[in-house]
């Protein structure tokens, strides 16, 4: 069995009247990627402050390599890289001092510690920025420096607090394959998100978080066989009459089927052969049809399904 490196055991946190964290457990092994999966607003990033000591908290315990974590538990701190939600570097430091300065809090040879700042830069691929200042840095250069800050000391523990959010697409590939790379390299991973593809992309175990409850935690596998969807079809289609909506919702295996932005969506719990059946139905009535779409579910339909609404806004 793996070692347990973080131990949260029935955290409460309230922010005056409100509960941020009500009663939370959490266990996470080593060589786990370990995904906090929840809207804005569920209390990751208050949990990760709380993890690290940074707020205090009203109710529970915390242990991290089985040892109980303080604000003064600096053995500990020593072995955890934090990339926060907010980027903190310093503005009038360059890329190549700001790492330095983060990796010197805990690398005090300074042949070593050039060593690893060369190689934090390397890894988030900021070699050609060493001498920018940060305000000269676009959003995703901005996050791969932070994350630079963060991981130069080579941590066993790295905790990363959503570090995708305002983005570009080719910072993020570069951040989640980094990720990756720094679990194969030995660490065991902490990751926040309310961006489901990217949880399901690169995280071995998650917790999806509501108001600051667990709502459910396993292996996306485990999490998808929780709910009883396993297959979403969408077909472009004119709006089906009121028969044939009747007829798609008496096919075996269907349990909803709705009419919205042009496509007749269906839904359906076990099964084989939805996709060609839903087909016959449309095609007896003389129906044209467009672009069709079977979908497997995601974890937005784990949380839709869990908590009654969507996890994100489309537009997000
Ligand atoms: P997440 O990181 O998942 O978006 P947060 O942990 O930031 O969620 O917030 C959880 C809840 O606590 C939210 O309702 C938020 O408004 C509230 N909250 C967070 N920080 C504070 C604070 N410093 N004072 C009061 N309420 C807060
Ligand atoms: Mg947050």
């Amino acid at each position: 069995m793996a070692n347990t490196v973080v131990k949260i055991d029935n955290l409460v946190k309230r922010y005056k009247e409100l509960i941020a964290l009500d009663h939370l457990s959490l266990e996470i092994k080593e060589g786990e990627v370990f995904g906090l999966l929840g809207p804005n607003g569920s209390g990751k990033t208050t949990t990760i402050n709380c993890l690290l000591s940074l707020l205090a908290y009203d109710k529970g315990t915390i242990e991290i390599f089985g040892k109980p974590m303080t604000p003064t538990s600096y053995d500990i701190k020593r072995e955890i890289g934090i990339i926060m939600q907010n980027v903190a570097v310093f503005n009038e430091l360059t890329v190549m001092d700001n790492i330095d300065y983060f990796c010197g809090l805990y690398i005090t040879d300074k042949a070593k510690r050039k060593q690893y700042v060369e190689e934090a830069i390397r890894f988030v691929g900021l070699e050609d920025f060493t001498k920018f200042y940060p305000r000269k840095l676009s959003g995703g250069l901005l996050r791969r420096l932070n994350i630079a800050c963060g991981i130069a000391h080579k941590p066993k523990l790295i905790i990363l607090d959503e570090p995708t959010v305002a983005v570009d697409p080719q910072s993020r590939n570069k951040i989640l394959e980094g990720i990756e790379q720094l679990n194969r390299d030995g660490a065991t991973i902490i990751y926040t998100s309310h961006y489901m593809e990217e949880v399901e992309q690169i995280c071995t175990r998650i917790a999806i978080m509501d108001k600051g409850h667990k709502v459910a935690e396993g292996s996306k596998e485990e999490l998808k066989k929780m709910i009883k969807n396993t297959e979403t079809i969408s077909i472009e289609v004119a709006e089906p009459s009121a028969e044939v909506n009747a007829e798609v919702a008496a096919l075996p295996h269907v349990y909803k089927n709705e009419y919205t932005d042009g496509k007749l969506h269906v839904y359906c719990s076990g099964g084989k052969h939805n996709l060609i059946r839903v087909l016959d139905v449309l095609q007896k009535h003389d129906m044209h049809i467009g672009r069709v779409y079977s979908e497997l579910p995601t974890l937005n339909d784990v949380f839709l399904e869990i908590t009654g609404k969507a996890l994100r806004d489309k537009e997000d």
